[in-house]
């Protein structure tokens, strides 16, 4: 039978969700154990573009009880060096919790369990929560947004946030020769991989407001007014991506998902409800090909950053900018260093997040994973450049 995504669009992201959930024919789930896990790995306002909309979420909690599941938990693992409390306050998580009664839980708590990949080339397995095992069904509500390293980020790329700590930089910092990655990236191949183990049960993309450009974190939020809705992540996925004006196979991550049998992304072999869904495409200004920073004095050396990285070193430049003559190099320029693969910097420059730390000796070397911009401003105020 062919996958059934269904799209729903109007201006309340409640009753926009509702409105897509009531249409969807779910199997029972009386019993069910469900783990809800949103996009909340930021430090976010709702409506930005960068998290779940919590209305989203409160639909969601409301059609499952409906459905006569008792036991749900919403749960998210941030981003390393995120207070999952801060991001539960300020993403709007923990009020809609407290006023559904539905516990909220930070994944990075729990200890971490193994998870083999038996069919992984990059990855043979992967660390998550040990939360994981209280649940048997996982419900994935990702933004709709476009992303530096993998295009987009949808349902299947949300299940990182299932990874246990450090973990999920760690699938940034893979590298994988042309044998086993046929010219994909490493990150794209990490992802498939990870997603043979942690498909999502349910699917529902949150497109009330996405985020275009720059994303996940420094692009510009797209009013879409959208949700999607399936039992099948890869489907779903992909006509989020095509509603988003790109071709599902142009998307790395969803093409290798495919080909390893994980799900249909070719639109003619969905049902697709309704079937004009067309008429709500609205595309996304993709992700820069290459990272521009606006600052004529700075030269970034980027060589394989993660986004995590790359977020924070806009951050720190937009508000330090311009403290950081200091650090001119002879040619009048500030020399940035990003990367696990940083080679090329010159003597004297920047040398941002762990993965630098091998060149270290090169220049000014400041820790994180990822780096946090308060934390490279301190250390650099105050410190002067040797001559
Ligand atoms: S230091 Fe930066 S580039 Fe390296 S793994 Fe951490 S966040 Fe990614």
């Amino acid at each position: 039978m062919e996958p059934l995504v269904i799209v729903s669009k109007g201006k309340d992201p409640y009753k926009t969700t509702r409105i897509a959930l009531k249409q969807f024919p779910f199997p029972n789930l009386k019993g069910r154990r469900i783990l809800i896990k949103p996009n909340a790995a930021r430090l976010a306002s709702p409506g930005n573009g960068i998290t779940t909309h919590p209305q989203v979420v409160a639909a969601t909690i409301d059609l499952l009880r409906e459905k006569g599941v008792k036991d749900i938990v919403v749960g998210e693992g941030c981003l390393v060096g995120v207070d999952a409390r801060a991001a539960f306050e300020k993403t709007g998580l923990k009020e809609i919790s407290e006023v559904k009664g539905v516990e909220l839980i930070d994944l990075d708590r729990f200890d971490s369990m193994e998870k083999a990949i038996p069919d992984g080339k990059l990855l043979k397995k992967v660390k998550v929560s040990s939360a994981l095992k209280e649940f048997d069904w996982v419900v994935s509500i990702p933004v709709m947004k476009t992303h530096m390293h993998t295009q987009v980020t949808l349902s299947i790329k949300n299940m990182k946030g299932l990874l246990w700590r450090r973990e999920k930089a760690r699938l940034h910092q893979l590298r994988s020769d042309k044998s086993m990655n046929r010219g994909h990236k490493a990150l794209d191949l990490a992802i498939s991989e990870m997603a043979t183990i942690l498909m999502p049960d349910l699917t529902i993309i949150d497109g009330t407001v996405g985020m275009e450009g720059m994303g996940p974190a420094y692009g510009r939020p797209k009013e879409m007014g959208i949700i999607l809705v399936s039992r099948h992540a890869l489907s779903a996925d992909a006509v989020a991506a095509r509603l988003m004006g790109f071709h599902p196979e142009s998307i790395p991550h969803l093409k290798l998902c495919s080909e390893l049998g994980m799900g249909e992304i070719q639109l003619q072999k969905i049902s697709i409800k309704p079937k004009n869904y067309l008429k709500w495409e609205n595309p996304f200004d993709p992700p820069p090909s290459r990272f521009s920073i606006p600052y004529p004095d700075v030269m970034v050396y980027d060589e394989g950053a993660c986004s995590a990285c790359l977020s924070t070193l806009i951050v720190f430049l937009k508000k330090y900018h311009s403290k950081l003559t200091p650090y001119y190099l002879d040619d009048k320029k500030i020399h940035i260093g990003i990367g696990k693969h940083l080679d090329r910097c010159p003597q004297g420059a920047l040398l941002i997040g762990n993965c630098t730390s091998k060149k270290k000796k090169r220049g000014i070397f400041i820790q994180g994973c990822p780096p946090v911009a308060s934390h490279i401003a301190s250390t650099l105020l105050g410190k002067t450049r040797k001559a």
